[in-house]
């Protein structure tokens, strides 16, 4: 596999423009030369300097993105932590590995790499799951990092809608709720999932599956917790999750609904790609290796029959 320093690739082409730039005499007419688009190509990694985000672009006629955001753990001193009162600041401890067992999992069933973006820098210090103006920041070197972190994920998504044409964003996250559970999230409400089926009929357009829901031959609260919905394909293995047909209404529990990077990559603002945040329990799922090693296969089998049943891709696999 390539590998590609975003930081050299950067230096060497400041060094080219210098190198223009004393060929034509180094007059004050230039004009400055706009930065070049990087052109991801599949099977290649990516990362900034000092490794801190790092983008490996699977196979070409992969459909799948994921991405664990909140799992790093370097502290680069010239990005302070963030000290505001509404920054959260928890790690979602081991995502980073259920993220990457899951992507190993998929290539062993289906022959396909997906698309993986890891963040490797603390959340206390940069948070790619708020806009950039919520993330409250302590330092422009963290605003640069959060910027890069979203050019690889969109070069990702970017790289399914090329290529495949239609395609599926997993942002993988942990929580620490009472009840031990997959919180799928599709940015629906929590009053519209404990609401009934024909009224939640109604609420696609704002979900983060908005194009699937308009492909799909299903109804939208079929989607959200009918037999081929993305909780219970996961109850099916054994995961619980919620919504799903085994667990269909958070009611009163805690729930999260998605984030940033669900709204931002996902079909509710348009586009064939959809999102959805997986909030995964620690306890039942992944606090110890072993856990991890039992739960990111049955994840890999809940995205390939989602993908077969939805899709119409990854068939026979
Ligand atoms: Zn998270």
């Amino acid at each position: 596999m390539k590998k590609m320093n975003l930081w050299m690739l950067a230096c060497l082409l400041l060094a080219a423009t210098a190198c223009k730039k004393s060929e034509n005499g180094g007059g004050d007419d230039e004009k400055e030369e706009p930065l070049p688009v990087t052109e991801y190509q599949p099977n290649t990694t990516y990362a900034t300097k000092g490794n801190q985000v790092k983008l490996i672009m699977g196979d070409i006629n992969s459909p799948i993105v994921l991405a664990s955001p909140h799992d790093g753990t370097m502290t680069p001193s010239n990005m302070p932590v963030r000290t505001n009162a509404n920054a959260v600041t928890v790690r979602d401890l081991y995502l980073t590995d259920v993220t990457e067992k899951v992507a190993n999992a998929i290539y062993q069933r289906t022959g396909v790499r997906p698309h993986v973006l890891i963040n490797y820098v603390e959340r206390a210090r940069m948070e790619p799951n708020r806009a950039l103006a919520e993330a409250y920041h302590q330092s422009e070197e963290a605003n640069q990092l959060w910027r890069e972190y979203h050019a690889f994920l969109k070069g990702a998504t970017d790289m399914v809608a090329k290529n495949v044409g239609k395609g599926l964003f997993l942002d993988m996250h942990g929580h620490g709720h009472t009840k031990h559970r997959v919180e799928v999230g599709y940015l629906t409400s929590i009053s519209d999932l404990n609401g009934t089926d024909a009224a939640l009929n109604n609420r696609a357009t704002v979900s983060s599956i908005y194009h699937l829901s308009t492909t799909s031959p299903y109804s939208f609260s079929q989607l959200i917790r009918g037999d081929y919905a993305f909780g219970t394909l996961l109850a099916n293995e054994g995961v619980a999750a919620v919504p799903s047909k085994q667990d269909p209404k958070p009611n009163n529990d805690d729930y999260f609904n998605g984030g940033y990077c669900t709204l931002t990559y996902g079909s509710r603002n348009g586009g064939a790609i959809s999102a959805i945040q997986l909030e995964t329990p620690g306890p039942t799922f992944r606090d110890t290796p072993s856990l991890r090693t039992a739960s990111a296969p049955k994840v890999a089998d809940a995205i390939i029959k989602y993908m077969q049943t939805h899709y119409g891709l990854f068939i026979g696999k």
